[in-house]
């Protein structure tokens, strides 16, 4: 199978052994540690997995995940790793602080349903009258149709 080298910035191509997620030996008969020194990503979306040497000559066995694909990068030595968190390593945090600030909006617009009743993006009379009231007036000053009555949010 194809896997990509890497050295100070410059890419190369390699043939190694075909890897199967079964195989528990696999990056230990390559010459790497079966656990991971760093991660960088999320579980679902663009991620890093760094796997060191077990002779800690430098080398690094990587995982580059995105949501349907996986490559394997061979990184000849540390400087060169370096590199390369420093060029790819910021797409993946990058990616995964968005997905987190997703969940976060999630949680945040269910609690606000739970304590108002209703959800954040209404302007409600009771919880938000300046809003309401301002709404109400660029509708009236636009000569739109009048503004529909709000339903009656349940407040606790
Ligand atoms: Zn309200």
């Amino acid at each position: 199978m194809k896997a990509y080298t890497y050295h100070l910035g410059t890419w190369g191509e390699t043939e190694i052994p075909s890897y199967t997620s079964e195989d528990r030996t696999y990056l230990t008969s390559l010459g790497y540690e079966s656990l991971p020194d760093i991660e960088i990503g999320g579980e679902d979306d663009i991620r890093i997995t760094i796997y060191p040497s077990l002779s800690n000559n430098g080398k690094s066995f990587v995982f580059f995940n995105t949501s349907f694909h996986w490559y394997v990068i061979l990184i000849d030595d540390f400087p060169s790793m370096m590199q390369f968190l420093r060029e790819y390593g910021p797409v993946c945090s990058a990616a995964n602080t968005e997905f987190q600030i997703e969940e976060l909006l999630k949680i945040a617009e269910k609690a606000f349903h739970a304590s108002h009743g209703h959800g954040y993006e209404i302007a409600c009379p009771v919880c938000d009258p300046n809003e309401y009231r301002r709404q109400l007036e660029v509708r009236t000053r636009r000569t739109m149709p009048k503004m529909p009555p709000m339903p009656e949010p349940e407040h606790e």
